[in-house]
């Protein structure tokens, strides 16, 4: 019995033949494929600039660095989050202050943002957890209220639309991660997406240690017309993407829409099965919206610690893999020493109930039936012994 894995990247052969020529050629880094992968996510997504950078929490890093986030600033975002999303607030010395989640979608519910507001808040970053988009019409006009800057946290989210628009448009920056897991992949990667010239000129820098070489942007006067020149104007960091990379990430981009469409149709299968059966929760899209289904997460309204474990075992002796997204982040250790009050009760209810299915566009059709096999199994034996 072949084991299911929760998520699975997808290489073929011209993502590798994209990856040997590269090899071959005169740039492994800082070469001509960065910009050909920039152009064509731009493209993609619907947006002026991109920016490829070394991996996602970097992408994250960048566009709150590019926002002006530094010590003190507070910056509103999911606790149902990778870590990251919240680290990069903390490189810059600022604060992730968490909102609640809506728990029908599990994205940030835009009325504890409102609640979390405070003098010092700077930025939302709002995470459109399993591709779902947020409500961003709402996040936006609070932002435009009080002055802040959005980030999309599009990590989950490559494809997904809202109101016609893609992820990646929906904020003053957005960024992305191509893990293996993510909808493309370049085996670490990321991109932060924007409108904004002002702070697509700093992404760019920020990504190769503050240091720019174009005449215009020289502080010191005098060098317009120095070849050899070039100035660090902040500090940044060696963030850069290898051309290998690139070159894989516009493979695997002409690929995307295939894959979304796989995990779409999926997603939709998941919810055929699954909507009525007792006892599980599936989520809920608001309107408008077009998800692009990173992860598939169900709720089991008897789980709780001890059945959880129970579940993961049942699933594991059936060769699947099942997983969970996320720990709140503010459960975790080192943010528990940080010691802020930012207990969401919602999150907590959805961390006791919730795990995420296997969803991947490799997953094949069979593969997908053992799943429901094995989730109906569970569930026509265990809730008849929680309920009687
Ligand atoms: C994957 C992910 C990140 C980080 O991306 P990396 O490329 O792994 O650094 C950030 N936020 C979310 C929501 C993610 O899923």
């Amino acid at each position: 019995m072949d084991f299911i894995p929760y998520a699975k990247q997808w290489i073929d052969e011209d993502d590798i033949a994209a990856v040997v020529d590269v090899l071959r050629s005169d740039f492994l880094t800082t070469g001509p494929k960065i910009e050909e992968f920039e152009n064509a996510f731009a493209q993609y997504t619907g947006v002026r600039y991109a920016v490829a950078i070394a991996n996602g929490t970097a992408a994250l890093h960048a566009a709150c660095f590019a926002a002006g986030i530094g010590p003190g600033d507070e910056v509103i975002t999911t606790p149902l989050t990778f870590a990251a999303t919240a680290n990069s607030v903390l490189y810059l010395g600022g604060i992730p202050v968490f909102a609640d989640i809506d728990p029908e979608t599990y994205n940030i519910d835009p009325k504890d943002i409102e609640r979390k507001i405070t003098t010092a808040t700077k930025a939302i970053i709002a995470v459109h957890y399993a591709g779902q988009p947020c409500d961003m019409d709402a996040i936006k006009a609070i932002a435009a209220k009080h002055h802040l800057t959005v980030i999309e946290d599009a990590a989950h989210a490559l494809g997904a639309e809202y109101k016609g628009r893609k992820a990646g448009t929906l904020g003053d920056m957005a960024a992305f991660s191509f893990h293996p897991v993510k909808h493309i992949t370049t085996g670490e990667g990321g991109m932060v997406t924007t409108d904004n010239k002002e702070f697509y000129e700093v992404l760019k820098k920020f990504r190769s240690h503050g240091i720019t070489r174009s005449a215009d942007e020289f502080l010191h006067p005098g060098h317009a017309d120095d070849a050899w020149y070039y100035e660090q104007q902040f500090l940044g960091y060696n963030y850069r993407m290898t051309d290998i990379q690139a070159a894989l990430g516009t493979s695997q981009l002409k690929k995307a829409d295939m894959f979304i469409e796989r995990r779409r149709y999926l997603a939709r299968h998941y919810r055929e099965e699954l909507q009525s059966i007792p006892g599980l929760i599936l989520p809920e899209s608001l309107p408008g919206t077009d998800p692009s289904w990173h992860l598939f997460i169900l709720q089991v309204d008897f789980l709780d610690d001890n059945r959880k474990k129970e579940f993961f075992a049942f699933m594991q002796e059936r060769g699947i893999g099942v997983n969970f997204h996320y720990i709140p982040v503010y459960r975790h250790p080192f943010y528990e020493k940080l010691n802020r009050d930012c207990f969401c009760p919602l999150s907590e209810m959805f961390m006791a109930r919730a795990f995420t299915i296997p969803l991947y566009p490799a997953m094949q059709d069979a593969q997908q039936e053992r799943v429901l096999q094995a989730i109906k199994e569970y569930m026509q034996t265990k809730r008849e012994d929680y309920y009687v």
